[in-house]
């Protein structure tokens, strides 16, 4: 049985940045139980005044292209310069393969091991909505715990890139040279949606090609108008293994601190956010009160085969669906 604490003591144990309280919490977040469920929300609205303090970074990029190793990497850069650390996941597949991108935790075995570093698997949930909220409210969380700097690893193969930009203030996109954008499944909507760019494995034989995948991406963003923010994306080299580089990825990110501070798009972006979040939480919940509600489950049961067959129009037995929750008596 999972201890439960109240919710003074949940508040009181990540404020004070009590790691074992910090991933109870989380845990609490990630609970489907409607009574949990409550409570965490109670406590994020509690620690709120306590958050928006850290500095949110995603990181994406294809499997293979060394997320984790750049994540252990960075994290420990960023650790020896006197931060604390906290990585997070969004990582949709991790139903299916039943495990999760940071499951693996040998992979950031070092950083797993410092005390200034927080590293928490990816939830699990069956909507990527359901997973990134709880994302975020683990971000929160960690952030009312005073992490300096926060990770989102997310898999660079779909939606899940749209929603770890919508959650954070810069947003990395890992690469590899020598291999075309095909291969490595990026499309161009997520370049476009970059704030720095990273050819990665940059070492040894690989820093030629590096260089020159360097400029051609260079090329190929010049061909992208400037967003809201008036950034032109960087295009870096960075190793993992030699560290080359990583000092001048966090450099990258401190000027866009900067400048988007200087310009108010850091905080516009992140009152965007927030609504964006409402948006999610309530597409989310009322999904998940829907799909729960007795009666609607019983008159999908017994109509889903009728649809099946094309004897009923969906759209119909959607509306009765949607008439009997909202309606109970008409129904
Ligand atoms: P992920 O799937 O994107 O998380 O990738 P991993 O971090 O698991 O790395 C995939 C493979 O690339 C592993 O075998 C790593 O050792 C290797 N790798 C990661 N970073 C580097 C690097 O900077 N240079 C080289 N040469 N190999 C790397």
């Amino acid at each position: 049985m999972r201890k439960r604490f109240t919710l003074q003591e949940y508040k009181e144990g990540v404020l004070s940045g009590d790691r074992t309280k910090l991933s109870q919490a989380i845990t609490l977040a990630e609970s489907s139980l409607e009574s949990d469920l409550n409570l965490a929300s109670d406590l994020v609205q509690e620690v709120l005044p306590y958050t928006g303090n850290s500095i949110r970074i995603g990181i994406t990029g294809v499997p293979g292209v060394g997320k984790s190793t750049f994540i252990e990497a960075f994290g420990q850069l960023l650790v020896d310069q006197g931060k604390s650390v906290a990585v997070l996941a969004v990582d949709p597949s991790s139903q299916k393969s039943k495990g999760s991108i940071l499951g693996d935790k040998t992979r950031m075995e070092k950083l797993a091991g410092d005390k200034r570093a927080f590293i928490r698997p990816s939830p699990t949930g069956t909507t990527l909505g359901g997973v990134t909220s709880k994302t975020r409210e683990a971000m929160l969380l960690c952030e009312a715990a005073g992490f300096d700097v926060i990770l989102i690893e997310t898999v660079g193969v779909g939606q899940s890139e749209t929603a770890v930009k919508s959650m954070v203030d810069f947003f990395l996109l890992l690469m590899l040279a020598g291999a075309g954008d095909e291969l490595q499944g990026i499309k161009k909507g997520i370049m476009e949606m970059a704030d720095g760019l990273v050819i990665h494995k940059a070492d040894g034989e690989n820093q030629i090609n590096a260089k020159k995948a360097k400029s051609a991406y260079q090329n190929a963003l010049h061909i992208f108008p400037l967003g809201q923010n008036n950034w032109s994306t960087p295009v870096m080299t960075a190793s993992s293994t030699t560290k080359e580089g990583l000092s001048e990825v966090w450099g990258m990110i401190q000027k866009y601190n900067l400048q988007m501070q200087a310009s108010g798009f850091w905080a516009s972006n992140r009152a965007s956010q927030r609504l964006n979040w409402l948006d999610e939480n309530l597409q989310f919940l009322l999904g998940k009160f829907f799909l729960e509600h007795q009666r609607v489950q019983e008159i999908l049961q017994q109509n889903r085969q009728r649809v099946e067959s094309g004897e009923l129009s969906p759209l119909s037995l959607a509306r009765d669906l949607i008439t009997t929750f909202f309606n109970p008596t008409k129904n």
